[in-house]
């Protein structure tokens, strides 16, 4: 298999950790982003001890001109980014009539936005190129919506208007643009969640558990595959039977 140069954002949470892990051992060289530098130095360390070598570089990519710089610094690294996982995320939760502009803004900058900002300095040198894979990270919310979620499901919506527009732009030139969309997996997103919030959540599971972040990487990896190149501007909902929609 061809080891391609991998940017996974947010690679130091629950499930981009196990995205980065996953490409890695793959035979990947993978970045990935951070902001605090002791937390991605304790980051680095754990994954040394597990053997999976991965280049930290840091980047916000709710800012256009950080995600711009920690591009051009992973490409100078390591070569052109060929995979990118958007992935970084986060939540604001409340209703909507209590919501503030700047809970609206720092979810639909960090979720949506940040799209824009990753992917515009990476697309061009993929259509030189004529290969590339680019994975959206959206979410089970985003497809039914959410109690106390309006940010983040109008911002995770987005990103399949945003999915299928790129993978139609893309197609002729070897690109492939999909989405995954998980439903709760145990990370320190949901985990945050009060116990009994999660116990009910659990409830309408139909496989009556959460998900692991590892059955979220194994997706990615089968969406950045040289075999998965005439799958493109799909997306795969991997959330225990919750929700069975598109
Ligand atoms: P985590 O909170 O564990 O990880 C999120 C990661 O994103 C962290 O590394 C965080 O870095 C990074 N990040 C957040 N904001 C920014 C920013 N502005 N710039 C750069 N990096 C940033 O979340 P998960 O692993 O659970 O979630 C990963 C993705 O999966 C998200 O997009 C989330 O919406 C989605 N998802 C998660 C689900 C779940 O059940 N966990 C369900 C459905 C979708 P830092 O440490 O610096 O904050």
């Amino acid at each position: 298999m061809k080891q391609r140069v991998a940017l996974v954002t947010g690679g130091c949470g629950g499930i981009g950790t196990a995205i980065v892990k996953k490409l890695a051992r793959l035979g990947h060289r993978v970045a990935t982003n951070y902001r605090d530098e002791e937390r991605a130095r304790a980051w680095l360390e754990r994954m040394h001890a597990e053997g999976i070598e991965a280049t930290l570089v840091p980047g916000d990519v709710a800012d256009p001109q950080a995600s711009e710089a920690m591009v051009r610094e992973i490409e100078r690294r390591l070569g052109p980014v060929e995979i990118l996982i958007n992935n970084a995320g986060i939540t604001r939760d409340t209703t909507f009539h209590r919501m503030t502009y700047l809970q609206w803004t720092e979810v639909v900058n960090t979720n949506l936005n940040a799209c824009f900002n990753v992917t515009r300095p990476v697309i061009e040198g993929m259509r030189e190129r004529r290969w590339g894979r680019i994975v959206q990270i959206s979410s089970i919310n985003g497809q039914k919506g959410q109690y106390g979620q309006a940010n983040y499901a109008a911002a995770k919506a987005g990103m399949h208007g945003f999915t299928i527009s790129l993978a139609q732009e893309n197609a002729r030139l070897g690109i492939t643009v999909n989405t995954v969309s998980p439903g709760y997996v145990a990370t320190d997103m949901v985990m945050a969640v009060p116990e009994e919030v999660r116990a009910k959540i659990v409830a309408q599971i139909p496989m009556g558990r959460l998900g692991e972040p590892d059955e979220i990487a194994h997706a990615v990896a089968f969406f950045v595959g040289e075999e998965a190149g005439w799958i493109t501007g799909a997306n795969l909902a991997i959330n225990g039977g919750h929700y069975m929609g598109w």
